[in-house]
């Protein structure tokens, strides 16, 4: 690992250490009327051994995206990693990370019951082709499996 601290938190993040899946508070961003941006990073493979499939990924952000907002007005965004590990989920003036926890495993039971990913079409999204209901629904699976470990980040 390099010394120099990057600009980037997650390039600071010594990636063999942590211990898929997790969900991590990563940032906090306070804009000058005091309102705050909560980022985490939801792990859900292991970083270097393991990563989504594209088609499951893509099914399962839009899943997410759509389904996560039925029980908060705080998303932000929930945007996947280019390593295919994982998503950020960026939250307004939403601090408490138990209750954060509650809000993914909601949603993820949401994607269970799924029986069809919303807007998979040409009009609403820039790879339509890209998409497996059944790839996103056998991620939420295997991660509520493991939700006791959520919030164990470190090996
Ligand atoms: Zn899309």
């Amino acid at each position: 690992m390099t010394e120099k601290k990057m600009n980037v938190e997650s390039f600071n993040l010594d990636h063999t250490k942590v211990k898929a899946p997790y969900v991590r508070l990563a940032d906090i961003k306070e804009g000058q009327h005091g309102d705050r941006i909560h980022k985490y990073d939801l792990r859900i493979c292991q970083p270097n051994k393991e990563h989504m499939d594209m088609p499951a990924l893509h099914s399962l952000e839009h899943l997410m995206a759509e389904m996560s907002r039925n029980h908060t007005d705080k998303v932000v965004d929930i945007s996947p990693m280019g390593c295919q590990t994982g998503f950020y989920i960026a939250l307004i003036n939403h601090d408490d990370y138990d209750d954060v926890i509650n809000i993914i495993e909601q949603t993820l039971n949401d994607v269970l019951t799924a029986t069809e990913v919303p807007a998979c079409n040409e009009l609403q999204c820039g790879w339509a082709a890209s998409h497996s209901l059944e790839g996103a629904q056998k991620l939420a699976k295997d991660l509520l499996a493991k939700r006791s470990e959520w919030t164990e980040v470190f090996a």
